[in-house]
């Protein structure tokens, strides 16, 4: 008897070694070490007859040693042991490489298993080659079942830790299961007891299969209650409604220098449904950068202004601040509304064609009257720097999906105990599988169609130098019809973080060699904000040809006549990453060109090839999160053990069925009041997962 939370130290039949082995692994309970799931099995189920085995097809076979021997080998360092295996219907051979303690094992006449895949050995006929061996005793672990393969640290064999968990499956009584019994029955889910058994030693692959998704659904119920009900907690104040005005909207769209796509109409419409009711808005507004967000964060401003409050929108850096101030200002102008700049440096009040400096007395003074459209970094967020009245916060968060900031928003409280409704703004295309769990607790809009006359950005793979030497040929091109070009390279040594060293280094590079004469810029970490403004700035002015960067380009800085990237050592980053990279250019509608120069032919180049093929973010995104798992398109692989531990993106039905169920339990009890086991399981997992 053994239940999921008793020390390991209890369980019966282990050895001093596994005794030990389980303190390598600092494994306290039955918990920590079974919740490690396989990664994959070992089929060993299958028991055959040694005149039944055939060439290519693996197999395990109980046999008597009939021979074991040390064979004589040329090079010093190589054993082979050889080994005439036999049972009652016949005779196979088998070989082992550098396993020599084997001889101190086994002696003939012993009865062991082996599994393995049958060869056709030119001297020997049909043979085994190192296959896997285990001692026909009493406790057989592995041959005749399917076995476990689990990830392993380094420090333990696979057939130990085999032994150890089996040992702990059989005595395995109790397990804490709080899953309702009505969602488990109504979702076809094991207990936890049989999912957990079966995850580790199935009868099937099939059973191993329900057992793990047990896992996956739980986790994924979890994480979306802990969601859904911070956010029933933080919107019991309930949001100051901003009705919609159906006349301003007309006229909004009328002043607009383009036509909005039906996209964007899409997303704005959705948004003003939200802001007119009384339960805050929690919408994610996703679209590839270029893709025209900003006129959309545009029009929400503005009606909340219509309705007499002020729309704050939030920034991550002061450079994208001042640019989204004037692109609103473009707008909003036209209607009269104010903008209020705040960033570390300084204040700007624009009203009325005016632009005004402010002291930050002035600032906080204009704030705390009310009725402005704010716009900052998210210092914003702090206290005293949001208007008072503040009815719609926007977040643009560029590809850095801020879970941080997110949390902080959903407690983002007016001193009147109200709400705001927020719209948070992503560059970052989540796959379906994603949006359906991390983004659990939001709206979501997609903007997939950009604006008409975009045209796509050609990208092409290209290797080493010779593919360098074919980018350096289109910068130069592109300078003399009077075009500026990015070039991006990867940090070269840890240490530099900031990529000074790297960007200084490739700049002089640069301008003394494949691009001497063209007048080469930099950028990179280590600038003060006000520099780095300085240096985009003059890039924007056309005072510079090339700007050598890290991926500091990549966080929004629009300029419409850079139409050449070039991406140094490209394998080093992500698709969604690169993606986003090269979405800085194409912004008007010249032609443009993306070089990604990989380093070698070694470099993962089909990987890279994605980029040629598609332009479609979503697309790229769902590529890179086959190839990369879920927490390095959100950059939460940080967090150490995620909220994802189980979930795959394959498994989207049974994260369905989990979110659904989510809903089902919180329909009735909002805050989980009626569920305590769960409410606490959800805190703890808010806590690890976020917790950063
Ligand atoms: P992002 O989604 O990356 O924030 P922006 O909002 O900066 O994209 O828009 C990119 C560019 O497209 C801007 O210059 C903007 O004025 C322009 N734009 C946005 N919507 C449209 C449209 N419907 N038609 C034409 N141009 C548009
Ligand atoms: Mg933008």
């Amino acid at each position: 008897m053994l239940s999921w939370n008793d020390p390991v130290a209890f369980v019966h039949g282990l050895s001093p070694q596994q005794r030990r082995v389980l303190k390598t692994l600092e494994t306290q309970t039955v918990a920590d070490l079974l919740s490690v799931l396989p990664r994959r099995y070992d089929d060993y189920s299958n028991l055959a007859k040694i005149a039944d085995l055939k060439a290519g097809e693996p197999a395990t076979v109980k046999v008597k040693i009939k021979s074991l021997n040390k064979v004589p080998t040329f090079r010093r360092r190589m054993v082979i042991v050889r080994g005439l295996l036999e049972d009652a219907t016949g005779a196979i051979s088998a070989t082992w490489f550098n396993q020599p303690w084997m001889l101190e094992q086994l002696k003939t006449g012993d009865e062991i298993y082996v599994s393995g895949t049958v060869t056709r050995h030119p001297r020997f006929g049909r043979s085994f080659v190192s296959p896997i061996w285990e001692p026909a005793t009493a406790e057989v672990v592995a041959a005749g079942n399917i076995a476990p393969v689990y990830p392993l640290t380094g420090q333990v064999a696979q057939k130990t830790l085999r032994k150890i968990t089996k040992a702990l499956i059989q005595d395995l009584t109790e397990v804490p299961d709080d899953m309702p019994a009505d969602i488990k029955r109504r979702h076809a889910m094991p207990d936890l007891l049989d999912a957990v058994k079966w995850a580790h030693w199935p009868d099937s692959l099939d059973q191993a299969e329900r057992g793990r998704l047990r896992f996956v659904f739980d986790e994924i119920l979890l994480y979306q209650l802990a969601l859904r009900v911070a956010r029933n907690r933080a919107d019991r104040g309930g949001a100051p409604t901003m009705p919609f005005d159906e006349a301003f909207a007309k006229t909004f769209v009328s002043k607009l220098p383009f036509e909005l796509t039906a996209d964007q109409k899409r997303a704005a419409w959705a948004a003003f449904q939200d802001m007119g009711a009384s339960r805050p808005m929690r919408r994610l507004l996703q679209g590839d950068v270029g893709s025209g967000k900003t006129v959309v964060a545009a029009f929400c401003a503005a009606m909340a202004y219509r309705a007499g409050l002020s729309a704050g929108l939030m920034a991550p850096t002061d450079i994208l601040a001042k640019q989204h101030a004037k692109t609103l200002e473009r707008f909003l102008a036209p209607h009269h509304i104010p903008i209020l700049l705040m960033t570390s440096a300084s204040r700007f009040l624009y009203e009325n064609g005016n632009e005004e400096k402010l002291t930050p007395a002035q600032a906080r003074e204009r704030l705390a009257r009310g009725r402005v459209v704010a716009v900052g970094t998210h210092a914003l967020l702090e206290k005293g720097q949001c208007p008072s009245d503040l009815g719609l916060a926007i977040v643009d968060e560029q590809h850095r999906f801020g879970v941080a900031q997110r949390e902080a928003l959903t407690v983002l409280e007016r001193p009147d105990g109200l709400v705001p409704h927020l719209l948070s703004m992503s560059a970052t295309p989540i796959p379906r599988s994603l949006a359906l769990t991390f983004l659990g607790d939001l709206d979501v809009s997609v903007i997939r169609a950009k604006p008409a006359g975009r045209k796509p950005v050609a990208t092409r793979v290209l290797v080493g130098e010779p593919g360098r030497a074919m980018a350096y040929g289109a910068i130069r091109e592109a300078a003399k019809r009077g075009e500026q070009a990015f070039v991006v390279c990867p940090l070269v040594d840890p240490s530099d973080v900031l990529g000074v060293k790297s960007v200084e280094e490739e700049k002089s590079r640069l301008a003394s060699g494949p691009l001497k004469g063209l007048r080469v810029a930099a950028v990179h970490g280590k600038l003060s904000s006000a520099d780095k403004d300085a240096a985009m700035g003059d890039f924007k002015d056309k005072k510079s040809d090339v700007l050598v960067a890290t991926t500091v380009v990549e966080v929004g800085v629009d300029v419409p006549n850079a139409t050449v990237m070039l991406i140094e050592s490209a394998e080093r980053f992500g698709l969604a990453q690169l993606h986003q990279l090269r979405g800085r250019i194409g912004r008007d509608d010249k032609p443009c060109t993306c070089f990604l120069v990989a380093t070698d032919e070694e470099a993962p180049l089909a990987r890279l090839k994605v980029l040629e093929r598609t332009n479609d973010g979503f697309e790229v995104a769902e590529e890179d999160l086959r190839l990369r798992g879920q927490g390095n398109i959100l950059g939460l692989q940080q967090s150490g053990r995620g909220a994802f531990r189980y979930s795959r993106p394959e498994d989207v039905s049974t994260m369905v069925q989990a979110r659904d169920a989510a809903l089902e339990l919180l329909r009735e009890d909002p805050l989980l009041e009626n569920h305590p086991d769960l409410r606490a399981h959800a805190d703890k997992l808010r806590e690890t997962a976020h917790g950063e």
